[in-house]
């Protein structure tokens, strides 16, 4: 599957310090020192709905982990997965009578258009479950083998106990697990599953269900965990530096997918890092598809807001607060824009020296993006009130926000 065009990043002399990121699994900050190659892993929309805030939000973040890991002079090996067979797409296509193929390709387009404008750079690996169903298969196959999945009327499940760290992500409870897992998409309740909280590896055909060839599977379709788990080992390897995603996805998705690639693999940690976003309400209530209280970013532009101006919005909270969208969010990103496009706009200012590392020890600092856009805030409040002769610091200014930002002036 392809991903979208690439935004041009900037060089800057000088690189960032190394990334220090609040891990999910140890509860404390950890910094990462990856390899000459970066490797991040984020999972990817389930594209039966169009972009909302939230999404926009969680792929904001993890963009500025990709900027600032191409500012320490790094390769980085992003990889992203499109859910396009799942049972919210199927159902979604059943209640408006489209095509579940149409609905998929027309959503994941337009994710691709809302990424382009809000300069998220591409994944180097965009990879769609329904292209990757023939390597999930012998993934699963292999969990069979190695006793870690069975049978339940013709559908295969994982064994949450054949991983010695299962809930070495979320650390929750069993009871809390529980309750997750039939929120999300689980289905502790069946009967004939070793654990209520077992997750489906592969769903067996159903009558007026699109099914693959799952060779000694039979025919079917994949679980949700094990095909991130899949993609994450064909295109990362074992180990890599941050498993990405929403809070949402803490439990049970990560929780499973660590659980899956540790018994496939015998090794630990799946990844180094677990990082997650917080969620973004709207109208005082988590934003979701579920609720239908969306703020979608194609509506935004369809409405004529600079998608720099989405993209401040998002960067004006920290990506581990969950937080509310109002109108005031926007207008006072949209001024923020015109304040910093009207300082970089004149021929010289203040110094700028010092600018471009505060913003990177801001953003190695567990990304604090609401501390680097004070940085800046501070150089363009110092520009208005009492200009500067440096004719080299607008143009500084200009380079570092969009290399490490990623918003263009
Ligand atoms: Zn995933």
């Amino acid at each position: 599957m392809h991903a979208w065009p690439p935004s041009t990043v900037p060089v800057l002399p000088g690189q960032s310090p190394e990334l220090s990121v609040h891990d999910t699994a140890t509860g404390g900050r950890v910094t990462l020192v990856p390899g000459p190659v970066a490797r991040i892993y984020v999972c990817g929309i389930t594209p039966y709905d169009a972009t909302h805030m939230g999404h926009a939000a969680t792929y904001t973040a993890f963009d500025l982990v990709q900027r600032l890991w191409l500012d320490t002079g790094r390769e980085v090996r992003y990889v992203q997965n499109v859910t396009d067979i799942d049972d919210p797409l199927l159902e979604r296509a059943a209640a408006t009578g489209e095509d579940w193929t149409a609905l998929a390709e027309r959503e994941t387009s337009l994710f691709r258009e809302d990424m382009t404008a809000l300069r998220i750079l591409p994944p180097a690996a965009y990879v769609g479950a329904v292209e990757s169903i023939p390597h999930i298969v012998p993934v699963i196959e292999r969990l069979r083998e190695l006793g870690a999945a069975y049978d339940v009327d013709g559908d295969t499940y994982f064994s949450v106990e054949a991983d010695d760290h299962f809930g070495g992500v979320s650390h929750y409870d069993a009871s809390v697990m529980r309750a997750l897992s039939a929120e999300r998409g689980g289905d502790p309740d069946r009967p004939g599953k070793k654990n209520p909280l077992d997750p489906l590896l592969w769903r067996a055909a159903r009558p007026g269900e699109p099914s693959w060839d799952g060779a000694s599977l039979g025919p079917g379709r994949p679980g949700w965990h094990i095909e991130c788990v899949s993609i994450a080992l064909d295109h990362l390897g074992m180990g890599f530096d941050i498993q990405g995603g929403g809070s949402d996805l803490v439990f049970p998705h990560h929780e499973m997918g660590a659980s899956h690639a540790q018994v496939l693999t015998g090794e630990h940690p799946f990844a180094a890092g677990y990082v997650h976003a917080g969620m973004v309400a709207y109208e005082g209530e988590k934003m979701s598809k579920s609720k239908g209280n969306l703020v979608l970013v194609s509506r935004l532009r369809a409405a004529g807001v600079d998608p720099a101006a989405i993209r401040l919005a998002l960067l004006a909270h920290h990506y581990r607060s969950d937080w509310e969208w109002t109108d005031a969010v926007l207008d006072g990103a949209v001024r923020r824009l015109d304040r910093w496009r009207a300082a970089v706009s004149r021929p010289d200012g203040p110094p700028a020296d010092g600018l471009v590392d505060a913003l990177r020890a801001a953003l190695a600092d567990d990304l604090d993006a609401p501390a680097a856009l004070a940085v800046v805030d501070r150089w363009a409040a110092a520009q208005e009130a009492e200009g500067g002769a440096d004719i080299g610091a607008p143009g500084v200014v200009s380079r570092a926000v969009d290399a490490l930002l990623g918003v263009a002036l």
